[in-house]
């Protein structure tokens, strides 16, 4: 009697380079070695990324295999083994959780990890929700790591989802530079960026594929499928060795996280949010070249902030006038004196006013320009010197150097989840991709490459 087994992973990574997505690679594979069926790829979830404390994407991770039931506990075992050999207990940052659920995703599961996506959960709701969804909990320090292990297991991604290859590095190599071809990464982009996305960034031509640091990861490239990621990853020159290779399910790049639109009081710290509204005040420029515009819908206003980084967003924000129509979506931040900031991370104006500028007439007589002679006085024409009541002053309309649409930051300073424009218009729902343990030949080939070195 076979039965689904989702084992969830949350926070493995440390500053000093672990990395979640590593444990996970290692546990899918040797599972899949050891004979076990996977349902699916492994997921990397991307939760909530204006989570303070979690500064390295907040990704977590989950399995899902079908599993005889007596074998379960093997399973469990080695998930357990797996989760303990690859991470750094010594690091005060790292706070591992392993979650396992026997059977389908119950729906309380699956509205806490819809809700993780943008909001702030406790580890204290983590544990009732695992409780009521008869979920096993294995915590190795603290329960931090509870939020992210449970709500990958509850994901959905039945409104979007993309997938990413990602290739590790060999042990030896882990803090050296990364000896990718960075041309060879342009010609791939080329080639596949109808399938790929954020491989280069436009303006700047840096290429975005490879993290910086000390990560196990060499590169990672997003796209639509597994097969279009193995070949354009087969495109890049890499003179290194990688230790290995595996295809993640995801929910990057599909705006997740901005699934809540909320009213402005209701706004809380740290959300990821949406919200429309009318623009209340004229923008301005703050210390750092940051714009910061007023928001107001019928509950209440807020400032929302166009930071430097942000490109775009930042330049439409500066020519937004009081009364126009926008939809701003971002971060909640706070002010040192406790007010609230939307920081904003894509904005989309739906209206524009038209911004009235007022000119000096004309002469009726010889029509040249007049000059005023005073406040409240009139007009005087500058050549025959006829005179002109105040009345005569002309409303001339502004031309608007913006236009409707929607604003993004350049692809260099996108969040995990955001949706890049080369991906508006698709929208993939997803359920299992491996039908009845049978493993996608794309699948089949990553997981069968071995250690190179
Ligand atoms: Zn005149």
């Amino acid at each position: 009697m076979q039965t689904e087994l989702h084992i969830g992973i949350d926070d493995t990574d440390s500053r000093l380079g672990g990395c979640t997505t590593y444990t996970a690679a290692l546990l899918f594979q040797e599972l899949v070695s050891k004979g076990f069926k996977p349902l699916d790829y492994p997921w990397l979830v991307r939760l909530n990324p204006n989570v303070p404390w979690k500064t390295r994407g907040n990704g977590a991770l989950s399995l899902h295999f079908a599993v005889e039931e007596e074998q379960l506990e093997e399973v469990k075992k080695i998930a357990v083994e797996t989760v303990e050999r690859t991470t750094d207990l010594r690091q005060r940052s790292t706070d591992p959780a392993v979650v396992f659920l026997k059977g389908r995703v119950p729906t309380p599961l699956g509205e806490f990890a819809a809700r993780a996506l943008h909001d702030i959960l406790s580890a204290r709701e983590a544990r009732h929700i695992a409780e009521t969804a008869n979920a096993e909990m294995y915590l190795l320090k603290g329960s931090r790591g509870l939020v992210g292990a449970l709500a990958s297991v509850g994901a959905n991604f039945g409104h979007d989802h993309t997938f990413e290859i990602l290739a590790y590095r060999t042990r030896e190599n882990i803090g050296m530079a990364r000896r990718v071809n960075h041309d060879s990464v342009r010609q791939m982009d080329a080639r596949f960026r109808a399938v790929t996305f954020n491989n280069v960034d436009p303006e700047t031509g840096r290429v975005l594929i490879c993290p910086h640091g000390p990560d196990p990861v060499l590169l990672g490239i997003r796209g639509e499928d597994p097969a279009s990621l193995a070949k354009a990853f087969n495109q890049i020159e890499v003179e290194e060795p990688i230790e290995r290779l595996m295809i993640f399910k995801t929910n990057q790049g599909t705006d997740a996280h901005f699934s809540c639109h909320r009213r402005i009081e209701a706004l809380r710290l740290y959300q990821s949010t949406v919200i429309t509204g009318k623009v209340s005040n004229v923008p301005r420029i703050v210390r750092g070249g940051h714009v910061i515009f007023r928001t107001d819908d019928e509950t209440g206003s807020v400032d929302c902030a166009a930071y430097r980084a942000t490109g775009s967003v930042r330049e439409a924000a500066l020519q937004l006038a009081p009364g126009d129509s926008v939809t701003v979506s971002g971060g909640i931040r706070s002010q040192p004196l406790g007010e609230l900031t939307l920081n904003a991370e894509k904005l989309e104006v739906t209206g524009l006013i038209h911004t009235v500028r007022l000119e000096n007439p004309h002469c009726s007589i010889c029509g040249a320009r007049c000059e005023s002679m005073g406040k409240g006085q009139g007009f005087r024409c500058r050549k025959c010197k006829a005179r002109l009541p105040k009345t005569s002053r002309v409303k001339k309309r502004e031309l608007r150097k913006i236009t409707l649409g929607v604003y993004l930051p350049p692809p260099r300073a996108h969040r995990h989840l955001t949706k890049p424009f080369s991906r508006y218009g698709i929208h993939r729902p997803a359920s299992f991709e491996i039908s009845n343990g049978n493993i996608d030949p794309t699948l089949e080939s990553l997981v069968s490459i071995s250690i190179t070195s």
